[in-house]
């Protein structure tokens, strides 16, 4: 038996993705800028991409921008608009949660003379919405608050933060990695400037994302070049990618509501089943306002990598954190602003559901972990005797 519950680090393409971005590869592999019948052909396939991932999160097609990735749409989001704008004042405000790209595009604007103020979380992983309204002020030029959290599965209350934002005429810009396709976002109405996407996390190829822009707002571009994506994003379009990332968003708006439903379901019996019976156990981040496919959990005594490497034997396969972070062995820096301890942030396992797994999948690993962490623990000079 095996069970794959790591669709948060990686997901697969989806058949009917992989089906329309084929022609893209050979026969219509034209380029979007050239005057000919292939490069029409190609130019079409992108913006019906376009309209279909601009239909996902209520936007209008011309306020989409094609990237290569999540980190390459934040980078262009937030140094993009910091800069652009940067005459209107100083400060970013970022939460203390943000996806490792975030928070390093923040370090790098702290070395180009910005003020970074980490907004606090409480200890369910949910921003303060008061503590932010108190850390933004009239020199605050952005705000970047996460839709939701990919590792602990919090929903964020993104529309509020965007009203602080706007409240201080500063921009808000959401990073909607590992929210969008699970719940729904209208950029319009919800009061994004900007926002990121990834077509990994909607089963598209990877080595694409998008950003969504408001109309109207200016970003200073990364990458020079020809002038493609309105001169936002110039070098020759991933035209396959784009076209996979366009028709994962279309299956993502007709499945969400019956997917969430199902795997709210399996997320729970996951939870209430490892938490009765591994004692010492406890669910990360909040019971109710966290993503479908999420479960995050800890367990006392044990190493999460070593929980990993024993449950990989028995065809289980999850993360001990955010995949992106996870060589560097830091405890995740998510956990730790929850006020877990240094060894509590490394005895946590992410669970992250998706279109392949079922009730036996589910039942397969609450079957399996109590046996490898009693294992675990009793090898562990920390664990209290009643526990051996
Ligand atoms: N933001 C969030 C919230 C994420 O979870 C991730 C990782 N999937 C990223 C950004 C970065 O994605 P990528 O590595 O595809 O650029």
């Amino acid at each position: 038996m095996k069970a794959y519950m790591d669709y948060g680090a990686s997901r697969p393409v989806d058949p009917a993705v992989l089906d329309a971005m084929m022609p893209y590869f050979c026969d219509s592999h034209g380029n979007p800028s050239s005057f000919h019948s292939h490069g029409f052909e190609a130019l079409k396939a992108i913006n019906i991409a376009r309209e279909q991932v601009t239909a996902l999160v209520g936007a209008e097609a011309s306020e989409i921008v094609f990237t290569s990735c999540a980190t390459e749409s934040n980078n262009l989001a937030i140094a993009g608009a910091t800069i652009r704008y940067r005459k209107r004042g100083k400060r970013v405000v970022i939460s203390e949660i943000e996806h490792i790209s975030v928070i390093n595009i923040g370090k790098e604007l702290s070395r180009q003379g910005f003020e970074i103020v980490m907004a606090p979380v409480d200890e369910t992983g949910i921003v303060d919405v008061d503590k932010l309204g108190e850390l933004v002020n009239d020199e605050t030029v952005l705000v970047s608050i996460m839709a939701a959290n990919g590792e602990i599965g919090t929903i964020q209350p993104i529309k509020e933060a965007a009203e602080i934002a706007h409240s201080h005429e500063a921009i808000f810009h959401t990073d909607a990695t590992a929210a969008a396709g699970q719940i729904p976002l209208e950029a319009a109405t919800m009061g994004f400037d900007l926002m990121t996407l990834s077509s990994n996390d909607l089963y598209g190829p990877k080595g694409v994302g998008a950003l969504y822009l408001r109309k109207g707002l200016r970003l200073k571009p990364h990458m020079i070049g020809g002038g493609q994506e309105g001169g936002l994003r110039s070098g020759s379009e991933n035209v396959p990618g784009i076209v996979g990332m366009g028709k994962a968003a279309d299956l993502m708006i007709r499945r969400m509501e019956a997917e969430g439903e199902r795997l709210t379901g399996l997320r729970d019996r996951l939870i209430r089943g490892v938490l009765d019976v591994v004692p010492e156990s406890y669910l990360n981040g909040h019971p109710t306002k966290r993503l479908p496919n999420n479960a995050n959990i800890r367990f006392s005594y044990v190493e999460g990598e070593a929980l990993i490497i024993s449950l990989d034997q028995l065809g289980i396969q999850l993360s001990s954190g955010s995949a992106c972070v996870a060589k560097t062995l830091e405890p995740s820096h998510v956990l730790r602003a929850l006020g877990l301890k240094h060894e509590e942030a490394h005895g946590s396992l992410v669970f992250t559901l998706g279109k392949d797994n079922r009730g036996d999948d589910v039942d397969y690993v609450v079957r399996g972990i109590p046996d490898v962490v009693s294992k675990l623990r009793a090898m562990s000079p920390l664990t209290p005797p009643e526990l051996r």
